[in-house]
């Protein structure tokens, strides 16, 4: 039997029994004959597959690499999916899953009958925990004082966060040093002490006191004992989190009420330690499993053998060595890559390596690229892969000599050998028919049905494409894009149009018959758009008009995108479908949809039918498109239900975009609508691509999350991947790491550019090895994690009722932190509650994705929302995932606007506004500006340009431009927040105790929810609950 891992994501997909038996669990997008053999895909299988380039038969997809990896021979085609996965079998081969099962529904909040739980209350239960001694000092408390000197460059010091009930909440320390109760973590030599800021990081915690006992700070053993009990009871289980109701409050009322905010540990207060200690500074990425800064912190980075966190993050830097380990802690290996990633102009670019015809070198083996981790042996004219030790030749046009270390004497000149991300000029081997590629067209598909056009909606379109056409992107050196264009319209019926250069007129072509669509137009449809600007021009101006007079409100969608893969098809090139639409499709054609919202479903286990599409058309649709290359980004613009887990399909499996506009009104809306279209187009982007992820030995990617494609185990399609998307692939143990040798990962990209270049794109990244769990858990990144979790659990989605999901990821919490308390933090009493560093917020943040509309069971929330929330997260990297689940809260009334700095953040708690405050939030999708109804009015009137609070006008979505430090500042803020975004983020103005204001409250993520969810401190007493349970 092969090791199975641990417990993150089979929990989701039970059909996932043991790796290298079966297939992983692809088929859940509702189509069947995704685990079936690929019909006629053309992708070269040889270059990421593991045979030898060339030669592929397009029919067959790739076969798993021979050695690499050895089960991967076992994976049968031809598993069926379960679409609908029951109970996993008694016998079953993963008996770690066993908590994810739903049969595990009822079982919570009673440890007993989970199988892990129990399992893990065993292990805890031989182990003595109450040797806390009360003459220990608080954790905390000691040695507050100036921050020490800080090491730069090094990890973050293990610096748990304890919280220990019976203790009154002391003001919090200025420093985080090592009190009692902090680990003397094996492996803590680089501690960092003294992190500058005034809040604690080993926070201060005061769960619930026992009501008239007197607290004093000093822990007392009486204190635990009747705390303990409490702690212990667990009636409760995840507050808020369960159907029915708003949040419940997580212990006796009295419990909770007394908890400071102020003393649980703050995401704030992280991610300002992290800028102090790491920001602006210089981040080499030469050594082996080091933690970077994270994702809010700016710095430049320097490729030095690794690739850059801007391309991938770990949910842990140092895996665990053995399988046993990892399902001891739980925690899941992953890795976020995003292969596109934008790099800041003062980082160097990618370089580009050209072997000419003899390609890039690669393992014979594993078909590895030549990387830093490949090591030359016999005076160079052999070497050894670093990933499955294989001992090649070094191809003739490839040698060099080694210097006195054994290293090649041109290692410095060869981005390969000495850098963690390059690129490759690929071979004809690796085109498709061995032949290069065509370069990419644009197509753009515009609603013209009667609402449309009256709202002037097809007339903002026509206009800005005008502009938006001259920014088509270009490769650096070109003088002019190689994109070419073309253009539908369609309501029920699609309008081709030639525009062909010579031609005086723009030429429409109708075509009637939905159901089987075809091109009627191959010379003149996909054009160079410099030279035929002026029929294009043409084209534009004529279009609002041509359809002035329809009164057609039906639509149909599937066709248009199917007509859109035709004529990508036909011109044999890969491209991108921008479609803009508005309605429910319910012309009769292929993909003809029905309004089947049903709130009724809300908190069964019919649930997920909601997030389900409604036919399989848009699925094999999808797979067509992924199969030619061709991406569809899609603009909605609905008044209502559209069915968005329908038609946001193919755009999430073709790594397009969706873009969603609610009740656009045209002097509202239009500006959002524009950035997003304007952005899109000129975004980075590679087509037709192939991702591949090789490992060392030991362990391998089992699972995929994005807007990605698979038929097969290990090869990642996607029709194109741009600069924001990013892939999350989970890893697990085949065997055991070895510490000294690390655990590598290179992930390849086959893609052709804008261009119409093929190349590979490499990013190779090593990380540690520990038999130490305190090694693992020092190295974890909480951001990278929550992206994990919130794309395991939006998968999850599909198959499992919300109640189940929600209670996986409460355990999986518990778990994780019940591991570390037991093996890494020194002996206390066991009603503490004690935080590792590296997750001190991950309570927080988990509460964050629990309370998120996707798994929160409500019927407030539209059911098109939900879908769309869904179908976003899938494709986040780890910066956006953040910001989204935790969103940046920024006091403008304390603005110093003599400072281009933001100012710091505030938590996003009700309790942080003020009346005479105003406060910005952002969170990726949305920004608001709140203003207290006591708002200084000089702020007032230097942002709006009006005397007082009454006279603002919320009727607005840009701030206007007035001639002052305040609105100049504020502006600039917002422009910096929105600066590095893939959504363009619409502003609403709330004042504070009107209506828009419980929209805004939703986002104020450390309280209760207005619609159900627990507040951050009554998820934290759940946890601790849970917690306790496990070490009893
Ligand atoms: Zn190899």
């Amino acid at each position: 039997m092969s090791q199975q891992g641990y417990v993150a994501t089979p929990p989701y997909s039970q059909s996932q029994p043991g790796i290298g038996l079966s297939p992983p669990h692809y088929g859940h997008y509702g189509d069947p004959s995704h685990a079936g053999s690929p019909p006629g895909m053309m992708k070269p299988a040889g270059p990421l597959g593991a045979a030898a380039p060339g030669g592929m038969s397009p029919q067959v997809p790739s076969p798993p690499g021979p050695h690499q990896f050895g089960q991967n021979g076992a994976h049968p085609q031809g598993h069926p999916p379960q679409r609908f996965p029951g109970p996993p079998p008694v016998n079953s081969a993963a008996p770690s899953y066993a908590p994810y099962s739903p049969s595990t529904q009822s079982s919570y909040p009673s440890p007993a009958s989970t199988a892990s739980v129990t399992q893990l209350a065993s292990q805890l239960n031989a182990m003595h925990i109450n040797s806390y001694g009360s003459g220990m000092a608080l954790p905390g408390q000691g040695l507050p004082g100036p921050p020490a000197p800080l090491f730069q460059g090094l990890p973050r010091p293990p610096q748990p966060s304890i919280m220990q009930p019976g203790s009154q909440v002391l003001p919090p320390p200025p420093t985080a040093l090592n009190g009692p109760g902090v680990s003397p973590l094996p492996s803590s030599t680089h501690r960092q002490d003294g992190l500058p800021g005034p809040a604690p990081l080993n926070a201060q915690y005061q769960p619930p006191p026992i009501p008239g006992q007197t607290l004093g700070t000093g822990y007392s053993p009486q204190q635990a004992a009747s705390y303990g009990p409490q702690m212990a009871g667990g009636q409760l289980s995840y507050p808020g989190g369960f159907p029915g109701g708003p949040a419940q409050m997580a212990g006796p009322p009295q419990l909770q009420k007394k908890l400071d905010p102020d003393s649980i540990p703050s995401p704030i207060q992280v991610i300002e330690n992290d800028r102090a200690t790491r920001g602006g500074q210089v981040y080499a990425t030469n050594s082996r499993g080091q933690v970077p800064p994270l994702v809010t912190t700016d710095c430049v980075i320097q490729d030095q053998g690794n690739a850059s966190p801007r391309y991938i993050r770990c949910t842990t830097y140092c895996f665990p060595c053995t399988s046993d380990m990892a399902k001891q802690a739980q925690i899941p290996l992953a890795a976020v890559i995003k292969p596109f990633a934008t790099i800041p102009s003062n980082e160097t670019p990618l370089y580009l390596v050209n072997h000419g015809e003899n390609g890039p070198v690669r393992c014979n083996r594993c078909k590895a690229y030549m990387c830093p981790f490949m090591q030359f042996i016999e005076g160079g004219r052999r070497y050894q892969c670093g990933f499955c030790n294989c001992v090649n030749d070094v191809p003739p046009f490839y040698f060099q000599h080694l210097d006195h270390i054994g290293r090649r004497l041109d290692h410095y000149e060869k981005p390969e050998l000495s850098l963690g991300s390059y690129e490759y000029v690929a071979t004809l081997d690796y085109c498709r028919k061995n032949k290069p590629p065509n370069p990419p067209a644009f197509i753009f598909m515009i609603d013209v049905s009667y609402s449309n056009i009256k709202n002037g909606l097809v007339k903002l379109i026509c206009e800005e494409l005008k502009t938006v056409l001259e920014k088509l992107p270009k490769e650096e050196q070109e003088e002019t894009s190689a994109i070419r264009v073309g253009f539908i319209t369609y309501n029920k019926v699609l309008h081709f149009f030639n525009v062909k250069s010579n031609l005086a007129q723009p030429q429409m072509m109708v075509v009637t018959d939905v159901g089987e669509v075809f091109v009627p137009l191959l010379d003149g449809f996909l054009v160079n758009y410099q030279e035929s600007q002026s029929v294009i021009h043409n084209l534009l101006d004529q279009i609002p008009e041509m359809f002035a007079d329809s009164n057609e409100n039906e639509t149909v969608f599937a066709p248009v995108i199917q007509a859109g893969m035709e004529a990508l098809k036909a011109a044999d090139c890969p491209g991108k479908l921008f479609i803009f639409h508005s309605s429910l499709p319910t012309a009769e054609a292929p993909g003809k949809l029905k309004n089947r919202d049903d709130k009724k479903l809300i908190n069964t286990d019919k649930e997920k039918v909601l997030f389900q599409p409604q036919t399989n058309v848009y699925d094999s649709l999808a797979k067509d498109c992924v199969a030619h290359g061709c991406c569809v980004t899609l603009f909605l613009f609905p008044s209502q239900y559209v069915d968005v887990a329908s038609l946001g399909l193919v755009p999430q499996l073709t790594g397009g975009t969706l873009y969603k506009y609610n009740n656009f009104q045209m002097h509202m809306d239009s500006q959002q609508f524009l950035n997003d279209l304007r952005n899109d187009i000129e975004k980075k982007i590679g087509f037709d691509a192939i991702m591949r992820i090789r490992t060392s030995t030991g362990f391998r990617a089992t699972d995929f999350f994005g807007g990605i494609f698979m038929n097969n185990t290990t090869d990642v399609e996607m029709a194109a991947i741009d600069c924001d998307k990013a892939v999350t692939v989970e890893f697990k143990h085949d065997d055991k790491l070895a510490e000294d040798s690390g655990a590598l990962i290179q992930c390849a990209v086959l893609y052709t550019t804008i261009g119409g270049q093929r190349r590979l794109r490499i990013h190779n990244l090593s990380l540690n090895c520990s038999s130490q769990l305190a090694d693992l858990y020092k190295s974890c990144e909480t951001d990278a994690l929550i992206n994990f979790f919130a794309k395991s659990a939006f998968k999850a989605v599909l198959h499992q009722p919300l109640k189940v999901i929600r209670e996986i990821l409460v355990n999986q919490t518990a778990h994780m932190l019940a591991c570390y308390r037991k093996n890494c933090a020194s002996p206390s009493a066991a009603s503490q509650l004690i935080l590792p560093d590296s997750m001190k917020v991950l309570p927080v943040y988990m509460n964050c994705l629990l309370k998120n509309c996707v798994l929160l069971s409500r019927p407030e929330i539209s059911t098109d929302e939900r879908a769309y929330q869904r179908q976003l997260v899938m494709t986040m990297g780890v910066a956006d995932s953040q910001l989204f689940f935790y969103p940046q809260l920024l006091p403008i009334h304390t603005l110093d606007v003599k400072s281009t700095a933001l100012p710091t953040a505030i938590r996003c708690s009700e309790s942080r506004l003020s009346e005479e405050g105003i406060f910005l939030l952002a969170n990726g999708l949305n920004m608001f500006l709140w203003l207290g109804v006591s708002s200084p009015p000089e702020l007032i009137q230097g942002i709006f340009n009006v005397p007082s609070f009454a006279h603002i006008n919320t009727d607005m979505t840009t701030l206007p431009e007035v001639g002052n430090p305040y609105s100049q500042t504020l502006r600039m803020i917002m422009s910096i927040i929105q600066q590095k975004r893939p959504y363009s983020m619409k502003l609403t103005i709330v004042k504070q105790r009107e209506q828009p204001e419980m929209v805004f409250r939703q986002f104020l993520v450390e309280d209760k929810g207005l619609y159900g969810g627990s507040s951050y401190v009554d998820f934290l007493c759940c946890v601790h609950k849970e917690i306790c349970q496990l070490l009893n």
